[in-house]
C-alpha cells in the first residue's frame, strides 16, 4: 500500500502575526459575514480559496457575493451521499463557480484497514494540503452553534500550515442564518431535512442523536468528531 500524500507547505512565518489575529477577532465578533469576506478579498486577493462540504451553498452564494472568482475547493473522497454530489451538481448550474475538485491518490483507495484517522487522512486532509499550497488563507464554514466543540470557533486563526483561516459565519446567529438560507433560497442538501444534520462520508454519517448537537451523527459510536482538516 502506498503512503499517503501529505506534502504540505509550512510557512515560515504566518501571514497574521498573533496580535493582528487578536485585533481582527475583536473587531470581526460582531460584523456580518459579508464584511469579514471583503477584508479576506481585500487582504489576500487570488491567494485565498474556500473549501466547502455542499451540504449547502450558504458560504458560497455569500463569498461569489463579494468576489466571483475566488476559488471554491471541494474535497471528494469517493465516499459522498448521492444527494451531496447532486447539492454539488445543481450549485454549478446556479453559480459560475472557479471549482476546484481534489481528490485522494489513487494509491491510497482503501485506509479502512488502519482505521478511520487514516482514511480521513489520505481522503481529506492531504487532498487539502495540496488545493492549499500556494495560498495564503482560506475560507470555511464552520459554525459555533455546530456542536460543543466548536463553540469557541475563532473567525480568524492561524492553522498548522502557517495559513490564515477565516470562519466567516462563525458567529452568525442562528436566525439571521436562517433567514438568509430562506430570502436567498439557498440550495440545501436535502438530507437534513431527514434528519443528517451534519453531512460526511456515508460510512461515517448517521442521523443527528436526539436532544444532540447538530455533529452528533458524525462518526456514531466513536470519539472522533472531526476529520483533521480544520486544524
Ligand atoms: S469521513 Fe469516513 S469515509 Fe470519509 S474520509 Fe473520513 S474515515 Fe474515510
Amino acid at each position: 500500500m502506498a503512503t499517503p500524500d501529505t506534502t504540505v507547505q509550512i510557512r515560515s512565518k504566518p501571514a497574521l502575526s498573533r496580535s493582528q489575529v487578536h485585533s481582527l477577532n475583536l473587531s470581526f465578533e460582531t460584523s456580518h459575514p459579508t464584511e469579514i469576506i471583503r477584508w479576506a478579498v481585500d487582504r489576500f486577493g487570488n491567494h485565498l480559496a474556500l473549501t466547502t462540504s455542499f451540504t449547502d451553498t450558504l458560504l458560497v452564494d455569500l463569498a461569489l457575493s463579494i468576489d466571483p472568482d475566488i476559488e471554491v475547493v471541494f474535497l471528494d473522497t469517493g465516499f459522498h451521499f448521492a444527494e451531496t454530489l447532486d447539492v454539488l451538481r445543481r450549485s454549478q448550474v446556479r453559480y459560475e463557480m472557479n471549482l476546484r475538485v481534489e481528490r485522494p491518490d489513487p494509491e491510497t483507495v482503501d485506509l479502512w484497514a488502519k482505521g478511520s484517522d487514516a482514511c480521513c487522512a489520505a481522503r481529506k486532509v492531504a487532498p487539502l494540503d495540496r488545493a492549499l499550497n500556494g495560498k495564503e488563507a482560506w475560507l470555511s464554514g464552520l459554525r459555533r452553534d455546530d456542536s460543543t466543540s466548536r463553540a469557541d470557533t475563532p473567525i480568524v486563526s492561524t492553522d498548522r500550515r502557517g495559513l490564515v483561516k477565516i470562519n466567516p459565519i462563525a458567529a452568525w446567529p442562528t436566525r439571521e442564518v436562517a433567514a438568509y438560507v430562506e430570502l436567498q433560497d439557498i440550495i440545501v442538501n436535502p438530507l437534513t431535512a431527514d434528519g443528517y444534520e451534519s453531512i460526511g462520508c456515508w460510512p461515517c454519517t448517521e442521523r443527528a442523536q436526539p436532544d444532540s448537537d447538530t455533529r452528533s451523527g458524525r462518526w456514531p459510536g466513536t470519539p472522533r468528531t472531526e476529520c483533521g482538516i480544520h486544524l
